[in-house]
C-alpha cells in the first residue's frame, strides 16, 4: 500500500480558515481525513504541507510512527515551529484515520479500548460565536450572565468565557475587579454546580496574572487559563502555587521536551495539548504519558474544525487522565453540513458516545467545503490605551 497524494482543502469559517488534509493511497475508496488549521498563518500551513510531502510521498501509510519521525526529522529543521508541527499534525491525523480503516477500528481502540463510557464537552460562551466569545466588553458582567445561562438552557454543563481583558503588564485594580465581578454574575446565573472557566489568552504578566488568579480564586473556577505568556514557565508555576484554582495552559507548545519542561516546573494541572498544533495524535500520545506520569490532567484546546474535534475525541476514549474536551459548535450556521461523524453528543449534558466508525469516523463533504473557498481572516489585534502593542 502507497501513499499517492497529499491534498488540502481549505474551508473559510470565519474566524479561521479550516485546513483539512486529504491523504490518498493505491487502494480504491481508500483515504485518509486530517486537519492543520492555523489561523493566520493557512498560506504557510498550506505550502508546509506541500514541502512534507516529497517525505512521504510512495511510502506506506500504516507506518504512522515511522512517518513521524520522517516529518519532523528529514527535513533537517525539526518540525517545532507551529507552522510545521500544524503541517506534520494534519498529515499525522489522516494517516491514523487510515490506520483505523485498514483494522476497521475506530482509532482509539487501536490504542488499547475506551477507557471511559463517554467524554464530557465544555463551550465557549456563545457556543464561538466570536462576537460573544471575544468581543463582550468585562464592563458588561450582565451580559456574561446572560451568556452562560443561554449555555446552561443548551444543555452544557461547563463552559469557558475571557473575563480577562487584555492587560497592561502592570495596571489598576479596574479590570481585576471587572473580571471578578463578570465571574461572580455568571456564577449566579448558573449556581454552584456548573463549571466555569476563565481564559487569559496570555494576555497578562505573570504579575498580573496573579492578582487576576487570587481574585477569582474564591469563585472555584474549574480551571484558570492562560495567566500569562506560555514562556513564562517560572509565572506559571508561581501562579499555579499560588492558588487553589487549577492553572491550565499548552495550546501553543508545539513539541514534547516544552511539554516536559512545563510539567517539569509543575506549571500547570491541566495540560491543554492541541492535537493539530503538537504534531498530531503520536505525538500527543506521548505527552499525555509524560502527563500521566505526574498526574496532570488533559483537556485538549480544541476551536477548530470537525475533524480536530473528532481527533480529540478518539484520543479523550483513550486516555485515563483526559478530563474534558473544548467544543465549538456555533462558530459557523452550516458546521454540520460539512462533516458526517461517527460519534454521537447528548443533548443532555453535552456529553460525546464513541464513535463506532473506523478511524477517524468522519467524512468531509468536499462539495460544502467548495462552496466556502480561502479568506483572509478576520484581524484581531490589540492596542493598549496608550497606542502600545498588546496581546490579544
Ligand atoms: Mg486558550
Amino acid at each position: 500500500m502507497k501513499i499517492t497524494a497529499i491534498e488540502t482543502l481549505v474551508c473559510n469559517a470565519r474566524m479561521r480558515n479550516w485546513v483539512f488534509v486529504k491523504v490518498v493511497t493505491d487502494q480504491p475508496g481508500l483515504i485518509g481525513w486530517g486537519e492543520a488549521t492555523l489561523e493566520w498563518h493557512t498560506r504557510g500551513v498550506v505550502g508546509s504541507i506541500e514541502d512534507l510531502a516529497q517525505l512521504v510521498v510512495g511510502e506506506d501509510p500504516t507506518r504512522v510512527e515511522y512517518l513521524w519521525q520522517m516529518m519532523y526529522r528529514q527535513h533537517f529543521w525539526h518540525g517545532q515551529g507551529i507552522v510545521r508541527a500544524t503541517a506534520i499534525a494534519g498529515i499525522d491525523l489522516a494517516l491514523w484515520d487510515i490506520a483505523g480503516k485498514v483494522a476497521g477500528l475506530p482509532c482509539h481502540r487501536l490504542w488499547g479500548g475506551p477507557v471511559r463510557d463517554y467524554v464530557r464537552t465544555y463551550c465557549h460562551l456563545g457556543g464561538g460565536r466570536m462576537e460573544d466569545f471575544y468581543k463582550t466588553s468585562t464592563a458588561d458582567a450582565q451580559r456574561f450572565a446572560e451568556l452562560a445561562a443561554a449555555a446552561v438552557e443548551e444543555g452544557f454543563t461547563a463552559m469557558k468565557t475571557m473575563a480577562v481583558p487584555p492587560t497592561m503588564p502592570l495596571v489598576g485594580t479596574q479590570s481585576v475587579r471587572q473580571a471578578a465581578a463578570c465571574v461572580a454574575a455568571m456564577r449566579e446565573a448558573v449556581g454552584p454546580d456548573i463549571d466555569l472557566m476563565v481564559d487569559c489568552h496570555a494576555r497578562p504578566s505573570p504579575a498580573m496574572g496573579l492578582q487576576f488568579a487570587r481574585a477569582l480564586d474564591p469563585f472555584a473556577l474549574y480551571f484558570f487559563e492562560e495567566p500569562c505568556w506560555p514562556e513564562s514557565l517560572d509565572g506559571l508555576a508561581r501562579i499555579n502555587e499560588a492558588v487553589t484554582t487549577p492553572i491550565a495552559t499548552g495550546e501553543r507548545l508545539t513539541y514534547l521536551q516544552q511539554f516536559h519542561d512545563l510539567f517539569a516546573v509543575r506549571g500547570c494541572e491541566i495540560c491543554q495539548l492541541d492535537i493539530t498544533h503538537c504534531g498530531g495524535l503520536t505525538a500527543a500520545r506521548r505527552i499525555a504519558a509524560l502527563a500521566d506520569a505526574q498526574q496532570i490532567s488533559l483537556a485538549p484546546h480544541n476551536p477548530q474544525g470537525p475533524v480536530s474535534t473528532a481527533a480529540s475525541l478518539e484520543f479523550g476514549f483513550s486516555q485515563p487522565n483526559y478530563i474534558i474536551c473544548e467544543a465549538v459548535h456555533a462558530d459557523v450556521p452550516w458546521r454540520e453540513e460539512v462533516v458526517e461523524e461517527g460519534f454521537t453528543v447528548e443533548a443532555e449534558g453535552r456529553i460525546v458516545r464513541p464513535n463506532t466508525l473506523p478511524g477517524l469516523g468522519i467524512e468531509i463533504d468536499e462539495g460544502v467545503v467548495g462552496k466556502h473557498p480561502f479568506q483572509q481572516e478576520l484581524l484581531q489585534r490589540t492596542f493598549y490605551p496608550d497606542g502600545s502593542v498588546g496581546d490579544w
